[in-house]
């Protein structure tokens, strides 16, 4: 990233939009408002934030998150911001698939110069580029790139409170094993900025409801499989279960990593039927099992090493009934 020449580019107040990935987690938001914060303290007046759609309730406390302009809901205004921009941001993403609808606005309809800020494998290629596979999170990159570009620009308590939203939930409260040094130093960095980061986990992850919980516990003692031979497990939701739940957005968050957790397995999934009837898939893993390969491979996905996700459209039973073949297969492929 050339920081002096895409300081003159900013330095003309240009027409900034900022934009994430479709059902935006903590990571998205955290890293757009952040970065849509500092922007505005370094003088910028025309800078909005974009996402594809809604994020989950628990993410709604974050500071200025009703200036989150949501393409889904408002479409025609976002894709003429969108097509006026001469800056936009893409911020933790790696392909422009990942914006669903809004990919084409920003990709084919836009001569705006992108900024790609992401920790995701295998990126695009953008004109300016921080893209770091081994980082937490993206928003431990927005910190990066706001002390390159303009470290005369202070940090605050705000940025600071959606930057450690983004580095928690990505970290899986620092316990994922692409946590460094960094990473804590810049927690700490933030402790000192004034920030309680007790409220924040409080706020991230303190947020449950009953219609939750009954969901969670249903999922664990009837709908978990696990695969011995093959160190595998996975879960599975249909419309219907989460309906008789109440599924509100969200409600799923983390669900996979129960799959993970017993000792016996180092390969997770949970497949989650969306309203459209296709399959949502999320991977995990542990070690050296490369779940963005196998993701990317047979479920239209990808991801990290040990966190990925795809989507398919497919009927649910033959999606969760092939997984293990699938997976066979894929170690098959491995062991050669
Ligand atoms: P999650 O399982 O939490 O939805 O996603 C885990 C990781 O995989 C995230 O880093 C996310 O960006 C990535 N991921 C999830 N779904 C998809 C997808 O459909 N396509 C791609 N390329 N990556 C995905
Ligand atoms: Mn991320």
């Amino acid at each position: 990233m050339n920081y002096q020449e895409l300081k003159k580019v900013i330095s003309a107040n240009p027409k900034v939009v900022l934009t994430t990935h479709r059902s935006p987690d903590g990571d998205a938001i955290g890293s757009i408002l952040g970065l849509y914060l500092f922007l505005k303290k370094m003088g910028l007046t025309q800078v909005t934030p974009i996402i594809p759609d809604p994020d989950a309730d628990f993410l709604h406390w974050m500071p200025n998150h009703d200036l989150l302009l949501d393409y889904s809901s408002n479409t025609d205004q976002a894709k003429s911001i969108i097509a006026d921009a001469e800056v936009i941001f893409l911020l933790d993403f790696n392909v422009t698939s990942r914006l669903g609808d809004m990919g084409a606005d920003v990709d084919q309809n836009s001569t705006a110069t992108k900024i790609l800020i992401d920790h995701h494998r295998e990126p695009d290629d953008f004109p300016y580029m921080l893209s770091e596979v081994g980082a937490s999170s993206t928003a431990e990159l927005i910190y990066v790139f706001t002390r390159e570009l303009a470290p005369e620009v202070k940090l605050d308590v705000d940025i600071a409170a959606c930057l450690y939203t983004g580095i928690v939930t990505d970290t899986g409260s620092f316990r994922f094993n692409s946590t460094s040094p960094r990473t804590h130093r810049i927690a700490a960095d933030f402790m000192e900025l004034g920030l309680e980061t007790a409220k924040i986990h409080n706020l991230v992850y303190d947020t449950n409801s009953f219609n939750r919980l009954q969901l969670m516990g249903y999922t664990l003692s009837n709908k978990l499989q696990l695969f011995p031979e093959i160190e595998a497990s996975c879960m599975s939701l249909s419309q219907e279960e989460l309906q008789r739940f109440n599924y509100k957005k969200g409600d799923t968050e983390g669900l996979v990593n129960y799959g993970l957790s017993m000792k016996e397995v180092k390969f997770t999934a949970f497949f989650r039927e969306a309203e459209d009837g296709s399959v949502k898939i999320s991977f995990r893993s542990k070690g050296q099992f490369d779940v963005n390969t196998f993701a990317r491979t047979y479920y239209n996905g990808g991801g990290h090493l040990n966190a990925a996700g795809g989507r398919v459209e497919k009927p649910l039973d033959e999606v969760v009934r092939t997984f293990p073949e699938m997976a066979k297969s894929y170690m098959k492929e491995l062991s050669k």
